[in-house]
């Protein structure tokens, strides 16, 4: 699907036109995967176009950034208030926003220290990720022949660029032999995740996913979840799973800011449960989009609101 162009990037400090944000093909980032990114999403509420968990997104990014030890000059208040710029100056209500920070253009010595960090954040329109139908229907999924990566290899809790070439592995794996997506082991051979989503299951009335030792990212969908969960009391266990226990699962389901949540139904063509959304899958997704969509009050301050009176350029923090 063709990216939906909108007016403004805001790049390295200013807003510049669209077509204007562009990189050099002997960029650092473009040839050894040194970038950090966010994937946040805006929802349009009754009370106008509000950030979903902003401030947790952006911590996301600093950490990654910090473990790459780049300095990108904004801090995150900075890049809060941009992301909230972004999408006021383009006028979008339901939208992406995707904050990136990645070594430019200078020297492409793998020695990054010392290479320019560069940063741009940009938002358009965007629908559901995995299909139409993914949320009601479900989706069929593989256990993966990649695994993820060890503990001391790559850090899983940085959402780098060059940690999605595993990724993609992994998803185009499952595009190739049929299915939507694919849910790869950890180097232990303990369930992980999925190429771009964390992973539930429903056994026994409880609600497991992996923890952060199994090589999964921390996702910000997973901890909303987690959250909502506990707040309906459903016992949840974050415990490292078995293969087997999505084949023996009653319901498993994805969660991640573009799958929100989704319902798994089958495994390896397996049946999960009676191969169709789950009750517990189907009150987890009420409960999300109650809070997304601004049905329930937002008691948990999990909503930055845009308003255009937000739309004010920043500078960097020591530049
Ligand atoms: N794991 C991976 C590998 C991801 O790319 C994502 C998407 N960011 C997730 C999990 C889910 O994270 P979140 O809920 O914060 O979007």
């Amino acid at each position: 699907m063709p990216i939906p162009a909108t007016d403004y990037i805001w790049f390295n400090g200013k807003l510049v036109a669209w077509d204007k944000a562009t990189v050099h093909v002997l960029a650092h980032a473009l040839h050894y995967g040194s970038s950090v990114f966010e994937g946040i999403r805006c929802y349009d509420q009754p009370n106008g176009p509000a950030i979903f968990r902003l401030e947790e997104h952006v911590r996301r990014l600093v950490d990654s950034a910090k473990i790459y030890r780049m300095d990108c000059r904004f801090s995150a208040e900075q890049i809060s208030r941009v992301c909230v710029e972004v999408i006021a100056k383009n006028d979008l209500k339901q939208a992406y926003i995707r904050p990136l920070i990645y070594r430019g253009y200078e020297s492409l010595g793998v020695n990054p220290i010392g290479t320019p960090v560069d940063i741009a954040i940009a938002a358009y329109p965007w629908g559901m990720y995995l299909g139409p139908d993914s949320q009601t229907k479900g989706v069929s999924v593989q256990v993966s022949s990649w695994r993820r990566a060890a503990p001391g290899t790559f850090p899983s809790l940085a959402k780098a660029g060059g940690h999605y070439m595993n990724s993609q592995l992994i998803k185009s794996e499952a595009i190739v032999n049929g299915y939507v997506e694919g849910v790869a082991l950890d180097s232990h051979g303990w369930l992980s995740e999925g190429s771009g989503e964390n992973l539930f299951v429903v056994y026994r009335g409880e609600l497991y996913t992996s923890p952060l030792a199994a090589s999964i990212l921390g996702g910000i969908t997973r901890d909303t979840v987690l959250t909502l969960a506990k707040e309906q009391g459903l016992k949840v266990r974050e415990e490292f799973m078995p293969r087997e226990l999505l084949y023996c699962a009653d319901e498993a389901f994805f969660s991640g800011t573009a799958v929100e949540i989704t319902p798994i139904t089958s495994v390896d063509q397996i049946q999960v449960g009676d191969g169709q959304r789950g009750p517990i899958t189907a009150a987890m997704q009420k409960a999300f989009f109650d809070v997304v969509l601004g049905r329930v009050p937002d008691t948990r301050g999990w909503f930055t609101p845009v308003r255009p009176a937000a739309a004010k350029a920043t500078q960097p923090a020591k530049a």
